[in-house]
């Protein structure tokens, strides 16, 4: 049994690579073509349903539309994994240095639905984002039990869906700020 992520790496590779994000021929450029890398711009938000006062504490891809959706969503279920680079390197160039972020640790998938997909995109991202950074990504959040998916709960739903559903593993982390990284910031 060949193993399988060889034979795809080399599928790929003899396929005309084409880009997610606009559908156009892809070239040499991993992940995304130039144009779209040049459309995702990070921001940093200081409102959000995570943060309990308005002050700078999320970096953002923008709005879940457009070239940043379709790339999201290619990374999630189309398996393209150099997205997570080019996207992980968009994300990174917005943290602020002030912030002195010393880990970046993904927010895990519950393990059934990364057992179904064979990876958490998160974990790719993160990985992405710590080494644009220069700092490590550890995998220090893990579930405590399942929990709904968020998209599918209305906006009051969500923060119950989420409360005790993580467990921390600190030990395992340097000291300083955490950056903890997810794919999809689900507002309305
Ligand atoms: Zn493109």
């Amino acid at each position: 049994m060949p193993d399988l992520s060889a034979v795809q790496g080399m599928l790929r590779a003899l396929l005309p690579r084409r880009c997610p994000g606009c559908n156009g021929q892809l070239g040499r450029s991993a992940g995304l073509c130039p144009g779209c890398r040049a459309v995702l711009r990070p921001r940093v938000e200081t409102h959000s349903p995570l943060w309990p006062r308005p002050e700078e504490h999320l970096v953002t891809l923008g709005a879940y539309r457009g070239v940043t959706r379709r790339a999201v969503r290619a990374l999630k279920f189309g398996g393209a994994r150099d997205l997570a680079g080019a996207l992980g390197e968009a994300l990174a160039d917005g943290v602020p240095t002030a912030w002195n972020i010393a880990t970046v640790v993904p927010v895990p998938l519950h393990s059934g639905r990364e057992r179904e997909r064979g990876f958490n995109q998160s974990a790719l991202l993160a990985g992405a984002v710590a080494a644009s950074l220069g700092v490590p990504s550890i995998p220090a959040l893990r579930r405590t039990r399942a929990t709904a998916q968020q998209a599918r709960l209305h906006a009051h739903e969500r923060t119950a869906n989420l409360v005790g559903a993580f467990g921390a593993d600190t030990r395992r982390l340097p000291p300083g700020p955490v950056l903890l990284l997810d794919d999809v910031l689900t507002t309305t």
